[in-house]
């Protein structure tokens, strides 16, 4: 990545964040000598004038500080035009035995809904339609750490439960046309937070809802705190209240014991979850970690069939999806020309799919246009403006 990077640009600036970073710091350096910068995840927000810095010949820059108050450190939102991503949690109480998280970020604390808000509406008078709260396990906001409502009295709707009230807060800011949340988590999928997914207009029918594996024995493994058939209500009940709603997943492939039968459950579980898309990775471990004590047994070659496999199961599953929208239309929320083509494009609908379609005259970025849908690829849809 850094050669091509280096060798692609001249005065590209590359570095590394999150947790390894986080935990690794300026021994990150050695192991690549040609980095620009080493960032810490409570320093995020720092980012941009770290690669001025680095542009202005002070590089490398290593920022893993660790005694950033929480308040700083989730001051920051990744802007992509007009859609944004708001922090609202940080930190995580589990303990999933490949992860990292809990060692680096600390445990789970919430932040209050004040901030949340005034971000919110800075975001929208920046012209920012659809934003995405994020958190580890973004469904247990409010439920640790500080009080983040003043008070308990009941959100307009009468929603009790943090999360939906804050959705239902950000749904009322306006200019926010669109409110999503990731990652969920299924034991955070309780009959009130679906209820308020449902209700509120603005919440879209998407939710990110890692599985990493469909085996109940690796899933155990794995402490992910939950069973297939957890998961598999948990999605049912999401879905039987929005039949529209975009599932997608994360998948770990080649956890330590990980047998063909285990992997095979995997694939038939994911088929049966009809994920519309999924992000696999091989499994790699994580010092720090318990399942780093472990025997790290599935051969690397074997792990990259398992992705290559899963990532080709993804393939026909997202492209038969896709093609059930092709002659219907979808409301889409235009980004702006696309990467790949300036003649064209693109955005996306509620359920964060791309659209790619023809410009017309007066349509800008940060409108909601109607697009009638004639084409499908397993990412992307293409369409046309209705009239
Ligand atoms: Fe928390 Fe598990 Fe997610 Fe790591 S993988 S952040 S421990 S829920």
């Amino acid at each position: 990545l850094l050669t091509s990077a280096r060798r692609g640009r001249s005065g590209q600036v590359v570095g590394v964040m999150g947790c390894m970073a986080q935990r690794l710091g300026r021994s990150v350096l050695d192991k690549v000598p040609r980095l620009d910068f080493v960032v810490g995840t409570r320093r995020l927000a720092a980012i941009p004038a770290i690669v001025e810095c680095v542009r202005a010949g002070h590089g490398p820059v290593v920022d893993t500080e660790e005694g950033v108050a929480f308040d700083e450190a989730l001051d920051g939102h990744d802007e992509r035009g007009v859609a944004a991503y708001i922090n609202i949690l940080l930190g995580c109480d589990r303990r999933c035995t490949y992860c990292i998280v809990p060692a680096v970020r600390g445990p789970e604390w919430s932040r209050p809904a004040a901030g949340v808000l005034a971000e919110a509406r800075a975001l929208a008078d920046a012209g920012v339609r659809d934003v995405t709260l994020l958190g580890q396990s973004v469904t247990m906001y409010g439920r640790r750490g500080p009080p983040v409502w003043p008070a308990a009295a009941l959100s307009p709707r009468g929603f009790a439960e943090p999360l939906p009230r804050l959705i239902e807060a950000v749904g009322a800011v306006e200019g926010i046309g669109r409110v999503r949340f990731t990652s969920g988590h299924p034991a955070g999928c309780t009959p009130e937070l679906v209820r308020a997914i449902a209700e509120v207009g603005a919440a879209c029918e998407h939710l990110h809802l890692p599985l990493q594996s469909g085996s109940d024995r690796v899933l155990d493994a794995m402490r992910r705190g939950y069973t297939t058939e957890d998961y598999r209500r948990a999605a049912g009940r999401l879905r039987a209240a929005m039949p529209e709603l975009a599932l997608t997943t994360d998948a770990i492939v080649g956890f330590p014991s990980e047998s063909e039968e285990d992997f095979e459950r995997t694939r038939a579980f994911m088929d049966e979850m009809a994920f519309d898309n999924a992000f696999v990775f091989k499994y790699s471990p994580r010092p720090g970690t318990v399942a780093a004590g472990w025997n790290d047994d599935v051969p690397e070659a074997e792990k990259m069939r398992r992705n290559q496999v899963l990532l080709a199961d993804q393939e026909s599953r997202g492209l038969r999806l896709n093609e059930r929208l092709v002659g219907r239309r979808v409301e889409v929320l235009v980004e702006g020309a696309s990467l790949r083509n300036e003649k064209r494009w693109t955005g996306r609908t509620r359920t964060n799919k791309i659209v790619v379609f023809e410009p017309r005259e007066g349509v800008r970025a940060g409108d909601m246009v109607q697009v009638d849908v004639d084409r499908a690829m397993p990412q992307t849809l293409y369409g046309t403006i209705g009239r």
